[in-house]
């Protein structure tokens, strides 16, 4: 419906929202649609139309045809001299005009244009049959006329779905042959036709200005909804975001690693390949805070998740934050030279940051010590196990000395 060549960015979207609230409420007849709506809300008619037009055409044929075959049957008995020349040049016309347009409505490009010719045709048509019964002799014949034009009244500005606009133009062009045809007529028929045709037009211009108003209501409702609708989905995706990423460092969190751990544990297992996890822990963290403050602690550690990211080389490769001052780092298809490499270019970009630590016993600066872990995943081996041997390794690190990477045996 909405198609999403008329999608705003968030901004937009809510005053525009805001505006298309206001109208709905304002209830206004004939509810003016927001001019950035306007191609969108064209768009939807015209599908409207073009729909009308695959089941509509036959139909209309139909029709031309059994009215015709009904006349011809019904009143082949006063179908006789001037009225049988007038019923046929009527009927030749009314079939032109209605046949060229079911043939030019097939084209995309005249379709498309519909709201403006549509009314054209109709009027013409319907000012045909109006002329014709006018210039009739015989009352029956004039009376069956005044029935065609009423259908064709009704047809034309109720079931076209065209705007109200146009099927006043519809009634305007009609009543302009009629118009001419009551001068030149000089029987009696012309009140009859005024009744008829002026209490159909009225009905059927109300019942089509409520209609435009209807739709325009609900297109407006459906634009809202899907608005409304979006609106939901990036909220659900800002709160998805934040169920996994850590609001301190920005890193994917605990949660998110787990995932990413049992994912890539279960790949590895599938293709044989062996994948490295890295335990990293701040050295004297603890005396960071005493010294520096907690607010202070949390830069540091702020800077570390930094660091940590940008010595990060392979796209596959992932750090989080694993809690409190400890992160941990997956490093799929990797072997132990590899996961040595990057243990060691973790703990020198953390020295590169050279952030004072005054309560650190083994350096002048924040430092980290590593565990690293790596197995060729074997079945029913859970991806805990691998977090528990880097975890070793990193309080065997701990245990001699800090500030320097382990792996385990
Ligand atoms: P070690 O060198 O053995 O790792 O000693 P440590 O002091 O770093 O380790 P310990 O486990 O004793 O202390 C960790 C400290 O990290 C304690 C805790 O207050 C602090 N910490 C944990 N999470 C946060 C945080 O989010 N912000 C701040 N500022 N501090 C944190
Ligand atoms: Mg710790
Ligand atoms: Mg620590």
């Amino acid at each position: 419906m909405y198609s999403s060549s008329t999608q705003h960015s968030g901004s937009e979207n809510s005053g525009l929202k805001g505006e298309i609230k206001q109208l709905i409420w304002g209830r206004r007849w004939l509810l003016p649609v927001p001019s950035e709506l306007k191609p969108a809300y064209e768009r939807q008619r015209l599908d409207d139309f073009g729909r009308l037009v695959v089941i509509g055409s036959p139909l209309l044929f139909l029709m031309y045809v059994g009215m015709n075959a009904f006349s011809y049957f019904i009143y082949n008995s006063v179908l006789v001299g001037d009225d049988r020349i007038v019923y046929l040049i009527t009927e030749f016309l009314s079939g032109v005009i209605l046949f060229g347009s079911l043939l030019l409505v097939r084209r995309p490009a005249i379709q498309k244009k519909f709201n403006s010719w549509v009314p054209v045709a109709a009027g013409l048509l319907i000012a045909c049959k109006i002329i014709g019964g006018l210039l009739m002799d015989s009352q029956e014949l004039a009376i069956n006329q005044v029935y065609i034009t009423v259908a064709i009244i009704i047809v034309a500005t109720l079931a076209l779905q065209t705007s109200a606009m146009a099927s006043l133009a519809t009634c305007v062009i009609a009543s302009s042959g009629f118009i001419a045809a009551a001068y030149a007529a000089d029987d009696n028929y012309v009140a009859l036709f005024v009744y008829y045709y002026l209490m159909t037009c009225l009905i059927c211009l109300f019942i089509s200005g409520l209609a435009e108003d209807q739709y325009r209501m609900s297109f407006l409702k459906s634009v809202l909804l899907e608005y409304e609708a979006s609106e939901i989905q990036r909220l659900n995706e800002v709160l998805e975001k934040m169920a996994r990423q850590d609001s301190l460092t920005g890193l994917p969190n605990r949660r998110n690693f787990d995932e990413a751990l049992l994912r890539e544990w279960e790949r590895s297992r599938r293709e044989k390949t062996a994948v490295a996890v890295l335990l990293l822990d701040i050295d004297y963290f603890k005396t960071y805070n005493d010294t520096y403050g907690h607010p202070a602690g949390d830069e540091c550690l702020a800077a570390v998740a930094r660091s940590l990211s940008g010595a990060m080389r392979r796209s596959g490769d992932m750090v989080a934050r694993y809690g409190g001052e400890e992160f941990v780092v997956i490093l799929p298809n990797t072997d132990r030279d590899g996961a040595e490499d990057v243990a060691r270019r973790l703990i020198a970009a953390v020295d590169g940051l050279s952030m004072a630590h005054a309560g650190s016993a083994i350096s002048e600066h924040v430092t980290i010590s590593v565990g690293v872990a790596i197995a060729v995943p074997e079945m029913n081996v859970s991806y805990k196990r691998i977090i528990d041997d880097a975890d070793a390794s990193l309080y065997e690190a701990k245990k001699r000395g800090r500030h320097q990477y382990s792996m385990a045996s």
